[in-house]
């Protein structure tokens, strides 16, 4: 049986998760124009140099927007290479703000859910480089 960091992904309860939300996500999907608006109002975002991947936007749909696409049919690596997009690349501070509404902290927020319930965390504390791979799985995020 494998363990740790190498089971595969429950993608039943990933389904279940995004039942539970399935409402917002279509509707943030739909409503998202993909306009860059909301980049501006992130200070990680203007702080790194407008680097794309720091877009509000960008965050959501890497990780949640992504999954929902493929109806929850995503491996551990796809989440492993994603989860600097919800806890490195932000704060949840809230401060970003979409003209069409889209609440952009609850949406990464329930990423972040979905990928604790897979073990998948954010590594703390960022210094330089990437998180260790050695430290992946351990219970340090958010
Ligand atoms: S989240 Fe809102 S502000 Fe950002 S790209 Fe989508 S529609 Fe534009
Ligand atoms: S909640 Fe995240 S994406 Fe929104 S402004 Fe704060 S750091 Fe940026």
């Amino acid at each position: 049986m494998p363990s740790g960091r190498n089971k595969p992904a429950d993608t039943e309860k990933i389904k279940a998760m995004l039942a539970q939300n399935r409402g917002k996500i279509k509707l943030s999907r739909a409503a998202c124009a993909s306009c860059s608006l909301c980049a501006e109002s992130c200070f990680l975002y203007r702080g790194n140099n407008r680097d794309p991947r720091y877009m509000p936007s960008y965050k959501w749909l890497s990780s949640l927007g992504t999954i929902y696409r493929k109806r929850g049919n995503v491996d551990r690596d796809f989440l492993e290479k994603t989860r600097e997009n919800i806890w490195k690349n932000c704060v949840l501070c809230m401060r970003c703000y979409c003209p069409f509404g889209i609440d952009i902290p609850g949406l990464i927020g329930l990423a972040r859910s979905i990928y604790r319930s897979q073990g998948i965390y954010g590594i703390y504390p960022y210094t330089t480089g990437a998180p260790e791979a050695d430290n992946a799985g351990e219970d340090s995020g958010k």
